[in-house]
């Protein structure tokens, strides 16, 4: 493992409201080496390079421990934007463990995106959290299919598994749901893939689902998800399908949005899974509203 210097690591977002209620972000590493494709966080504005390759901050904790005991307003500590917080290294290290146990002793609540099953190992932690502060777990799904992940998102827990955690994480109460996005134009977007997901969501005990049917492309990360496309679609014409449709677009959202959304919806409404941004923070907030409170230093 390679280390980076940080000064600090959580960050106050800049519209809390607007995106799960995340009041600060806290990414711990630098990179990714999950491989999906797909991946925004690749984008050279980003500024990431070598992005597969994984770096942590050095003392990260220490950092973190330094900027939470700062903060004068208590919040959701968001991980996961840029970087899955569950890569393999945190198995060893467990600074995205450690980092919760932070937020657990401070009176932090937590907000953690992944694709990876390593997740479930911090139930423990995560449980003790949810007894003081809301607690969100978005757990990104983009096709039901393990052999098409396995093409798309390679170094990662597969559908099955990850559907497997979010059963064992709800069972245990936490606040559990699948980020639905990207859904791959041409790929994915199609109603059997995305009935088969709430489908399997609903039988998991998830309590949402929140999609966005299409992708982001923009610079290198369009280069290079088209280079991929013909790498693992030979003969398939794909790249040429999303030039011909997307062009610079940077918002590609599929041809068959309406229809999906109006069918996605339809099948949330009837197994009681909300999919609305404000319903999700309603959910897992208002048990919390009551004791939420500003520190006096
Ligand atoms: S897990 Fe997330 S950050 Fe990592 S490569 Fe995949 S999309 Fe990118």
């Amino acid at each position: 493992m390679e280390y980076i210097s940080a000064k600090t690591i959580v960050t106050r977002t800049k519209a809390p409201a607007q995106w799960f209620g995340i009041d600060y972000n806290m990414n711990i590493y630098k990179g990714c080496c999950h491989g999906c494709i797909y991946c925004d966080s690749r984008s050279e504005c980003y500024g990431v390079d070598d992005f597969d390759k994984v770096r942590a901050k050095e003392n990260a904790l220490q950092i973190i421990r330094d900027d939470l005991r700062r903060k004068t307003r208590r919040g959701v500590v968001g991980t996961g934007a840029m970087s899955d917080p569950y890569n393999p290294f945190e198995r060893e290290l467990m600074l995205s463990r450690h980092a919760l146990e932070l937020c657990d002793a401070f009176g932090f609540g937590t907000a953690i995106a992944t694709k990876s099953a390593l997740l479930a190992r911090d139930i423990d932690i995560l449980q003790s959290i949810a007894e003081h502060s809301p607690v969100l777990l978005k757990i990104t799904v983009t096709t039901a299919d393990d052999e098409l992940a396995a093409k798309i998102e390679p170094n990662v827990s597969r559908p099955t598994e990850r559907f497997e955690m979010i059963g064992k994480l709800a069972e245990t109460g936490l606040y559990t749901g699948i980020l639905l996005m990207p859904v791959l134009p041409f790929i994915e977007d199609n109603i059997e893939n995305i009935g088969e997901i709430v489908r399997r969501a609903g039988d998991a005990g998830a309590r949402f689902i929140y999609p966005a049917f299409g992708m982001t492309l923009r610079g290198n990360q369009r280069a290079w998800y088209y280079h991929k496309l013909e790498e693992l679609f030979p003969g398939e014409g794909l790249a040429a399908a999303y030039q011909k449709r997307y062009r610079e677009y940077y918002e590609c959202v599929s041809p068959k949005a309406k229809k999906l959304w109006e069918y996605f919806t339809q099948e949330c409404e009837s197994r009681k899974i909300v999919y609305r941004m404000e319903d999700i923070i309603s959910q897992y907030k208002r048990p919390y509203k009551v004791t939420q409170m500003t520190l006096p230093f």
